[in-house]
């Protein structure tokens, strides 16, 4: 079985953003760019199946500027078998990367396609409902346990107040929640095999989808700034100032 995923480079977790003077989006001038911690529990599953002998072999894909390369060879390291790079230097919307994960789902033919369930930095969780329906495949999101047992998918989901457990026939996609599991740590040994494995690259013109944009963003503003709190001598002034100040009770 071939299990193809999905990786993003995006704005490393650590990093404190800064949005532009021009309100135009964030800063991205020197800053740390890493895999999308939601794709490193997608490839992290993927690789756990191989080792299970669930899966033959594990395509990590990831979309956009020829440093996503670097990207794909930290999945290689976790333990993807080859990668597949589409560059192109357009602003990559979900839509478009749904239709490039499409295109390369007809290609490459896998049983199960596994995305975080969003990407950190524009929080959109829309991709790989989008590829599912694209590509007319039962889809399971925010999986916290994949068992797959010969032509079926038990996935298990985190939904408010509880979990849903959903049957679906392969292929389908799954998007990943962050208790799926814990990924490993990257070895030396592993980063330098990684440099071996194969990677491919392809334009979105190879794979005929136009990625032109379709939405417009018209603003980004920093969330407004919190103000100083204070600290209260005891509980009746604490419930005097929620009732007279706050107005909340
Ligand atoms: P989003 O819908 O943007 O929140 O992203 C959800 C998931 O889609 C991510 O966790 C990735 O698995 C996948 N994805 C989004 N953008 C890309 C990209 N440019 N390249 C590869 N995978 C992507």
């Amino acid at each position: 079985m071939k299990i193809l995923v999905a990786v993003k480079r995006v704005v490393d977790f650590n990093v404190k953003v800064r949005v532009k003077a021009d309100h135009t989006g964030v800063d991205l001038a020197n800053v740390k760019m890493s895999m999308n911690p939601f794709d490193e529990i997608a490839v992290e599953e993927a690789v756990r199946l191989k080792e299970k002998g669930v899966a033959t072999e594990v395509v990590a894909v990831t979309c956009g500027v020829s440093q996503c390369q670097e990207t794909l060879r930290t999945a290689l390291a976790i333990g993807a078998d080859r990668g597949i790079l589409v560059e192109t230097d357009a602003e990559l919307q979900p839509l478009a990367v749904a239709k490039l994960l499409k295109a390369l789902v007809d290609k490459e033919q896998p049983q199960l396609i596994i995305l975080g369930k969003q990407a950190i930095d524009d929080d959109a969780n829309q991709t790989g409902q989008m590829l599912a329906a694209l590509a007319d495949l039962p889809q399971a999101t925010f999986a916290s346990k994949v068992e797959i047992a010969g032509q079926q998918a038990t996935v298990t989901r985190e939904i408010d107040g509880g979990l849903e457990t959903l049957s679906l026939k392969l292929p389908a996609v799954v998007t990943t929640d962050l208790r799926l599991n814990e990924p490993r740590y990257v070895t030396l040994p592993n980063i330098m095999k990684a440099k071996k494995k194969p990677l491919d690259t392809v334009k979105p013109e190879d794979l005929g989808v136009d990625v032109a944009p379709r939405l417009k963003t018209l603003k980004v503003v920093e969330p407004s700034k919190r103000s100083a709190g204070v600290i209260v001598p005891d509980v009746a002034t604490l419930v005097q100032k929620l009732k007279n100040e706050a107005k909340v009770i």
